[in-house]
């Protein structure tokens, strides 16, 4: 089967100190990184002993993981597995990148997201200018704060052109129409993230294809419904895999509403759905009719009000 798995393990500290984050330069005990490193080597074993199932894992972890040894590691063997279609993580892209030449850049990706006041510019789009030399297939992402906008126009100005830069909108923000347009400018895809996505029982493919897994092995549908599915270790997981519909009233996080079936995210993003990577006509702006799925609401047919 094809399964697409959100890993998250108990990491949970960070080398940037962002001011909205909980994770900011907080530390983890060595007891603690043990356990992560441990929890990943057992994710990892597992992943690639599944030879009869198509995987695709996003490493999603609270915190920085690139910095650790293990983290890398866990990249480069899981690049080389073919029956795993690709392997993902977020990254804030402070550690080093000569890891990646011992990777199968077929498989690999990066979801980078460039943290103005944390790291010179220079520094960010050096490390960028790397992966693109290096052949690294990678999206680079800022969050829409005012205070940010001149540095992401700048990165856009920078960034080779094929190489996406997605815009989040800050928690909490709301954006008028003339405060959303100069980063829809920047990101065609920025209405996506302006507001939260009405979900709640809508059809969504977390539960069934994608699932999210934590440090135990506790499986469950997304990173944001806390009900347990089973765990992935035993297997009891897979007996619980099916079609269900959304139960939370919003969602609000790129990585679970590019999973609503009522949104055309899957062919906005096909092929690069877990890295943030859109087709090329997505990112070169093209009015969004034109994308392959109607950008409708499938309860009601009606064009969506939540783009
Ligand atoms: S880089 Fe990410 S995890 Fe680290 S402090 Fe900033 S927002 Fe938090
Ligand atoms: S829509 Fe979001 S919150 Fe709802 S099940 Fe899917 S990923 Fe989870």
């Amino acid at each position: 089967m094809d399964l697409t798995l959100l890993y998250r393990g108990p990491l949970s500290s960070c080398d940037y100190d962002c001011p909205y984050c909980p994770f900011a330069k907080r530390r983890d005990s060595t007891e603690l990184l043990r356990a992560d490193r441990a929890a990943l080597e057992r994710f990892t074993a597992w992943a690639r002993a599944q030879t009869r199932d198509r995987l695709s894992i996003l490493f999603t972890p609270w915190g920085e993981g690139l910095v650790r040894s293990w983290y890398r590691r866990a990249m480069v063997e899981l690049s080389h597995e073919p029956h795993i279609e690709r392997v993902a993580i977020q990254t804030n892209l402070s550690c080093r990148t000569g890891w990646l030449a011992e990777a199968d850049l077929n498989t690999l990706a990066l979801w980078c997201t460039y943290h103005p006041d944390q790291t010179p510019y220079q520094r960010f789009i050096d490390r960028t200018g790397e992966l693109t030399a290096a052949g690294v297939r990678f999206s680079v992402g800022i969050v829409g704060l005012p205070e940010h906008l001149e540095q992401a126009r700048r990165l856009r100005a920078d960034l080779p052109e094929h190489v996406y830069l997605w815009v989040n909108a800050a928690e909490g923000h709301t954006y008028s129409d003339e405060q959303a347009e100069p980063w829809t400018e920047l990101d065609p895809l920025f209405p996506f993230s302006r507001h939260p996505h009405d979900s709640a029982g809508r059809a969504c493919r977390t539960g069934s294809s994608v699932v999210s897994v934590d440090g135990d092995g506790t499986v469950r549908r997304c990173h944001f419904v806390r009900d347990p599915l089973g765990n992935l270790y035993d297997g009891s997981f897979r007996d619980a895999l099916r079609p269900r519909p959304c139960p939370m009233a919003v969602c609000d996080c790129h990585i679970g509403y590019v999973h609503l079936e009522t949104l055309p995210l899957y062919d906005v993003f096909a092929g690069g759905v877990l890295e943030r990577i859109p087709t090329a006509g997505a990112r070169r702006g093209l009015p969004l009719y034109a994308l392959s799925s109607p950008m409708v609401d499938s309860e009601s047919n009606e064009p969506s009000a939540r783009l």
